[in-house]
């Protein structure tokens, strides 16, 4: 099968392939080496991964160098701008203006090791952290002392706070407490000349002072040239700075000099590296200032039925002690309403609702929310042009709207096909006043370039949101871009506002800042960025460039010029081949399309929450997020990289093999770049060049294996234990010697139902049919678990049976990436079980990846192949995956569960139980069901917040891969111990071998239904 679209084949031979000067960058490399502690990458993997951020820009840096500590900060920076090599820090890359994107440069990426939150002052409200830090690890360490880090950018998640300073971040709660810079009390920087700075307030003309500046260093000299220029400038920077909550672009001039809380005259060089991107220095240590966690909020959603008349209401929001205004429009609504993962969240916006303002009061402002409101709704309602509104006091309704709220980007950037709503002009910042105004004429913009664009964001901070949508793969769309920056800066300078309120200059915006603030104030910043760098080594050409090398820095090229429109990730010569391919992926707009779809946001690099992705949370390498293997294969099918690099072992060991195929991006990362299945094609691509390994092979039959290992049984399990046996199957399979095999049961969950005598309860006494499928983990080596869902099933009064003419699911063979026999198995099991389906039958899975493997990928497998003309809409492998259950989700979907005799049934009754959840049921909103039941027979549940376990299928037993897998279980491992509850329950059989596995557990823990049957009576 092929999916739509140009095919080709994986080869790039057409492409050209750039490279640059290999031997000036491994004299480079070696030198970095032999100064730095950390590890130095300069090779093309490390290039194509380091040459993306969360902008619409991409070129490649020289090389990455992961930094230990300050020392091999400095040493990075003397050996690279020795060899005449800019640098350019960086944190997750999140950033959406292109500040990450250094053409050329030495990347310094601080994220993986100097990420320690050093000491926390709870009494003074501080905290000292090293820049790698991610945002909600620091907020994590603090919620014990009722603090936080004020600044809450959507991507808090994985933003860390160096790259906050840098960007000077901020989020929804703005309006209530300012910006990174207000909360960035002091920085120690590695400035370009390697020497350490330590930025802190220092008293104007105080003894310190005087010392400071008597001296004749780089310090003494900034000091001096910072104070003169903002002296010289001060009426100009109180001129042309607008008064905003937010204003991000250019250096903080105008915030560098200020009282201090004891009415001294101060200038704390600190805040000069906030919002400096990176460009003055690298910040190796903060020290921050903290606020206290308010213990509660409410929300008020107004609803009105145009644009206009929303935005006249902000101004009159801001005057009642809100802490969060936020905008969604209609388009927001539309999107959400057309997509599975949202609809449930639009469902209350009532009819007509064109714009909605989200107005949020906090308990440390207000200590009656119910008056609050009031207040607001007779303005809003009573008095104002709002129409309705929907009022949340419960911390699950807030929940609900925020996740309605911080829907828009990623319901945007799933739109199909080429033109996307880009970010290049999508934080700019007007006074609240103005906004009405400000979005009429804004609109008329997008008008005059034929293109449209949702409205939503922080409209109490006057930043709206705006992606004009575009295609920057062609000429026309990039140029259009430009000229939208044009008109919207000169609409933006007329309200006097700022280019950027929230995500920085970067390439997207250094070319309109001299427009925002004038000739004085664009010498001032290049005076600034000299007397820092005065070489111009930090990042050049961002937040500052130079007019021509013979402007003020050094007699170089290094910084001169800026245009937004170079350096993109597409642009008119971007060109990929589209593969045939084996698995369908006309949904998905074709393999290229998928793979496109990353933007580069970097949610795969959260590190607290969801499934996506185990890998990068155990590892913290780049290439082992969902992000680094997407950019790699957009590398391998543009040309990026070498012709058949994707078929070398490097790219299937490095990139594709270390993905657990955990399914967890396909409903994590925003816009659904879909991993596994990725991976499955392209492993299957590459076993049809190079062959399948022996152990790929074994595994993708375990089924037949498993089958002669019952059969022998238990002669097959003692020999997997004669002294030797672990070496042989290390050797010969590559099975990791540390993992104990399953054991093979010499009685079959097939055989135990045969000699039962079949089902208890007959077909004419049952309400529903069963066909239990017999998989291989649980009909071979852990019949229990099968045995379990029968009794279960039937003490519900369900008829079962356990088929004896099923193929495997296919899901080893999947996993594998053999695709053919895959799906092979999948078009067995669709003819034997579509016709049972349509007589009544449903299919019921006791292993959660099997019920999967129906559910979802035998419809990527079969695919159109499928559609197969049956007088119906579905076809038989839809309406085969449409019956599919695993055991409880069914007793769930169809409250079986309620017809148990069950010996209590109150919560807590029948004991405490930790629950880990299968990543692939995670994936597709499968997972809730097992919780819902054990909880109504009785069980106290604690649902761990895990992901993959890192066994996943077959992965963890690989000699080569057992330390990732451990490390992922560790996080699991942690959790099931600090759980209160008695035992810990799974159904997934790989996480119970992994679970089994740990150094605590005295045994495979059981299936979720093993703990409901346990309470059947008689049992
Ligand atoms: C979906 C999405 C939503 C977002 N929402 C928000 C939002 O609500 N508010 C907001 O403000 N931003 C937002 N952003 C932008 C971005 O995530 C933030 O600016 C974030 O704080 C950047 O953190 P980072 O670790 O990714 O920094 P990076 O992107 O790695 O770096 C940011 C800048 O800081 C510099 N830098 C990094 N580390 C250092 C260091 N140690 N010393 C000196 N300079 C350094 C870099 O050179 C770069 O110029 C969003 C981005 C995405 C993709
Ligand atoms: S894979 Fe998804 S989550 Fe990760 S960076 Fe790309 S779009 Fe974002
Ligand atoms: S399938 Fe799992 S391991 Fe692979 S990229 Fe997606 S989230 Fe990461």
């Amino acid at each position: 099968m092929t999916s739509e679209g140009t095919h080709a084949t994986w080869s790039a031979q057409e492409l050209d392939v750039e490279r640059p000067d290999a031997a000036e960058y491994r004299k480079l490399a070696g030198d970095l080496r032999s100064r730095v502690d950390g590890r130095v990458a300069f090779d093309e993997y490390a290039r194509v991964l380091y040459a993306t951020d969360g902008s619409i820009y991409g070129a490649q840096p020289a090389g990455v160098v992961f930094p230990t500590d300050v020392a091999d900060v400095q040493a990075a920076i003397e050996v690279a701008t020795g060899h005449g090599v800019p640098i350019l820090p960086r944190g997750t890359g999140s950033s959406l203006a292109g500040q990450t994107v250094g053409p050329g440069c030495v990347v310094l990426d601080v994220s993986r090791h100097m990420d320690d939150v050093l000491d926390v002052d709870p009494g003074a409200k501080r905290a000292r952290v090293q820049p790698g830090v991610v945002q909600d690890d620091l907020d994590d360490c603090l919620a014990e002392h009722g603090l936080k880090f004020a600044p809450d950018p959507a991507s808090s998640n994985r933003a860390t706070v160096g790259g906050g300073i840098g960007n000077n971040s901020t989020g929804a709660h703005s309006v209530r407490y300012g910006i990174t810079d207000a909360y960035t009390e002091a920085v120690t920087a590695v400035l370009s000349d390697g020497s350490v700075i330590e930025a802190r307030e220092v008293v104007i003309d105080s003894p310190e002072w005087e010392q400071i500046v008597a001296g004749d260093d780089r310090e003494a000299d900034l000091y001096r040239t910072v104070h003169a220029l903002v002296e010289e400038h001060a009426d100009e920077i109180e001129a042309r700075y607008p008064d905003l909550k937010r204003r991000v672009s250019g250096y903080n001039l105008d915030r560098v000099v200020y009282e201090n809380d004891d009415g001294e005259r101060v200038l704390n060089l600190a805040k000069l590296f906030v919002g400096a991107e990176g460009t003055l220095g690298v910040v190796v240590e903060a020290e921050l200032s903290l606020v206290t966690v308010p213990e509660e909020t409410a929300l008020a959603l107004y609803c009105f039925e145009n644009l206009t008349d929303a935005m006249r209401m902000v101004p009159v929001a801001l005057e009642y002690d809100v802490s969060a205004v936020e905008l969604m429009d209609d388009e927001v609504f539309r999107l959400a309403a057309e997509s599975d993962g949202y609809a449930e969240y639009v469902e209350p916006i009532p009819d007509g609702a064109e714009a909605a303002l989200m107005l949020e009061f906090d308990s440390e402002l207000h200590d009656d929310f119910e008056a609050a409101i009031e207040a607001t709704n007779e303005r809003f309602l009573d008095e104002g042009p709002a129409f309705d509104v929907l009022e949340a006091y419960t911390e699950s309704a807030q929940d609900d709207l925020w996740k309605l709220r911080k829907a828009a980007i990623p319901l945007l950037m799933s739109l199909p096909g080429d033109p996307k709503p880009y970010p290049f002009i999508e934080d700019a910042t007007v006074p609240p006043e103005d906004l009405a105004e400000y979005v009429e004429q804004f609109e008329a913009i997008l008008d005059d370039h034929d293109t449209s664009a949702a409205y939503f964001a922080h409209a109490g901070s006057g930043t709206l949101h705006i992606r004009p949508i575009l295609n920057l793969k062609e000429e026309v769309g990039i140029e259009a871009m430009h000229s939208i920056t044009e008109a919207v800066t000169d609409l933006v300078l007329d309200h006097h506002g700022s280019f950027s309120g929230e995500h920085g200059d970067g390439m997207a915006r250094t070319e309109f800042t001299p427009k925002m603030y004038g000739d004085d104030l664009w010498t001032a910043f290049k005076e600034v960025k000299t007397a820092f760098d005065p070489e111009w080594w930090m990042h050049p050409g961002n937040v500052v460039y130079r007019e021509s090398a013979a402007d003020i820095g050094p007699d170089s090229e290094r910084g001169v010029g800026a245009d937004n429109r170079e350096h993109l990730r597409y642009g008119p010569d971007y060109q990929s081949v589209e593969p045939q391919t084996e698995l369908d992926f006309a949904e998905d707009g074709g393999f290229a399309e998928l793979v496109e779809r990353c933007n580069g946001c970097g949610t795969c690099r959260q590190t607290d929450s969801d499934v996506m992705c185990p890998t990068y949370r155990a590892s913290k390498e780049e290439v082992q997020t969902t992000r680094g293997r997407a950019n790699m294969l957009r590398a391998a099918i543009s040309g990026d990289l070498p012709e058949d690099e994707i078929h070398s072992e490097r790219f299937q060991s490095e990139v594709l093999d270390l993905c657990v195929g955990c399914k967890g991006c396909q409903s994590d990362c925003p816009t659904g770049v879909d991993m596994a299945k990725l991976k499955a094609e392209t492993k299957h691509r590459h076993h049809e060049e190079a062959g399948a390994t022996l152990r790929e092979r074994l595994f993708a039959d375990i089924d037949a294996a498993s089958k002669l290992g019952s059969a022998l049984a238990p002669l097959s399990n003692w020999a997997t234990e004669l002294p030797g046996a672990r070496k042989v199957l290390q050797s010969v399979f590559g099975i990791a010697p540390e993992r104990e095999l399953p054991p093979f049961r010499r009685e079959t969950l097939q055989d135990w139902f045969e000699n039962r005598g079949g089902s208890a309860v007959s077909v004419i006494d049952a309400d529903r049919r069963v066909l239990l499928f017999p998989d291989t983990y649980t009909n071979y080596s852990y019949p229990a678990a099968g045995k379990a869902a029968v009794r279960t099933l039937e003490a519900a009064g369900v008829h079962v049976t356990i088929p004896d003419d099923t193929a495997p699911s296919g899901r080893a063979a999947f996993s594998a990436g053999m695709l053919d026999k895959a799906g092979e198995r999948a078009r067995a099991n669709v003819d034997q079980f579509a016709p049972r389906v349509a007589d009544g039958w449903d299919v019921v899975f006791v292993e959660p990846s099997d019920a999967v493997m129906f559910q979802d990928e035998y419809r990527d497998l079969l695919g159109d192949a499928s559609r197969v003309a049956d007088g119906g809409s579905r076809t038989p492998v839809e309406r085969v995956a449409d019956s599919a259950y695993g055991v409880c989700e069914y007793l769930d979907a169809f409250r079986l569960d309620e017809n148990l005799s069950v010996p209590n049934r109150s919560p807590g009754a029948a004991g405490v139980l930790s629950y880990h959840g299968h990543c692939n049921q995670k994936a597709t909103n499968k997972d809730h069901h097992a919780v819902g039941v054990l909880r109504r027979v009785g069980y106290d549940v604690d649902p761990l917040d895990t992901t993959c376990c890192g066994m996943a299928g077959s992965f963890g037993y690989h000699d080569e891969h057992y330390d990732l897998s451990q490390a992922i279980g560790s996080r699991l491992f942690e959790q099931v111990e600090d759980s209160p509850a008695d035992r810990v329950v799974a159904p997934g059989g790989s996480c119970r071998s992994q679970l089994g596995d740990r150094d605590a557990a005295d045994d495979i823990p059981p299936h979720p239904i093993e703990a409901v049957a346990k309470l059947l009576d008689g049992s």
